[in-house]
């Protein structure tokens, strides 16, 4: 495997980077998670677009035009022949000092991983997910807001923890008014006659690029599309709820804390946009050949 870093593609054996960068001291960096789709990589200018404003809103000058990461991300995954696969785009801190201060950090580091796409097994899309709201809350918008996508995941992965430990592969996370975010790397939405709600930013929901495509693609079914709050038991009554999400496309829930959500089973509205998200993205991109 090649991997970009220090602006060339290396041997993953010599993609290394240093225990003084602060990306590694402090998960002090931004990335992003994007997929390729039959030679082409999806919604990449709206991916780069999010890290620039996850990178802005912690100070972080990447160095990079947008044009030239765009052709780090393509050279990436043509080295690596990643044309259906999932690739990490991560900016860290760069080298510094072992105290805090990201200013005396020289230079940040752009690193480009193209590899496979580790998915849902398959019966998950049509059985549905069995999941939990856990007890860790998403990040307040005053702290480390949702949307930066940082490397500081562990508020997530704490989140992860305890669904894991419940058997459950996701869980919903609320934010501190008690509301529903979003799930541990997944956007949530419910579905209630012909109408989906899903929670808004200010509510600690990452922007995600899934759930933005998939709220246009809805509206031009004919549904219609709010962002809202939603309470736990707006989805434990809703008709449907379903995740979204890079890795995840569209899936469906159908238990939540014990409890089954419409009939049991993924109703029509996720199963028709679970169809037609994957033939959207597989029919758009920027090409990697
Ligand atoms: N929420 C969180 C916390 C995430 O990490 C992700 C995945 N990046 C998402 C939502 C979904 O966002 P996207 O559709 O852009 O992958």
């Amino acid at each position: 495997m090649k991997v970009y870093i220090n602006d060339k593609l290396v041997s993953e054996r010599d993609a290394k980077v240093s225990v003084f960068d602060h990306g590694l001291l402090y998960g002090d960096g931004v990335f992003e998670g994007i997929r390729s789709y039959n030679g082409r990589v999806f919604m990449l200018d709206e991916h780069i677009e999010r890290l620039l404003r996850s990178a802005k809103s912690i100070c972080l000058t990447v160095g990079m035009s947008k044009e030239a990461i765009a052709s780090a991300v393509v050279q990436t995954c043509k080295a690596n022949r990643c044309y259906d696969g999932y690739i990490r785009l991560l900016v860290t801190r760069g080298v510094g000092e072992l105290g805090l201060n990201p200013y005396l950090c020289k230079k940040p580091q752009v690193i480009v991983i193209a590899a496979n796409i580790q998915l849902y097994p398959k019966e998950i899309y049509e059985k549905g997910l069995t999941i939990i709201t856990v007890p860790t809350i998403r990040n307040h918008t005053e702290s480390i807001n949702p949307n930066i996508k940082s490397l500081n995941y562990l508020n997530n992965v704490l989140a992860k923890i305890e669904a894991v430990n419940a058997g459950c592969m996701e869980a919903i996370m609320l934010n501190a008014q008690g509301f529903v975010a979003e799930a541990t790397g997944d956007n949530v939405f419910s579905v209630r006659g012909n109408t989906l709600v899903t929670p808004p930013r200010w509510a600690g929901a990452l922007e995600g690029i899934t759930r933005n495509t998939v709220m246009r693609i809805a509206s031009e079914h004919g549904y219609v599309v709010r962002e809202d709050t939603l309470t736990r038991c707006d989805l434990y009554t809703a008709d449907e709820v379903f995740l979204t999400g890079t890795a995840a496309e569209v899936v469906p829930v159908v238990m939540i804390d014990r409890r089954s959500i419409g009939i049991g089973t993924p109703g029509p509205i996720t199963r028709h946009l679970v169809k037609t998200f994957h033939q959207f993205a597989s029919s758009t991109g920027t090409p990697i050949r």
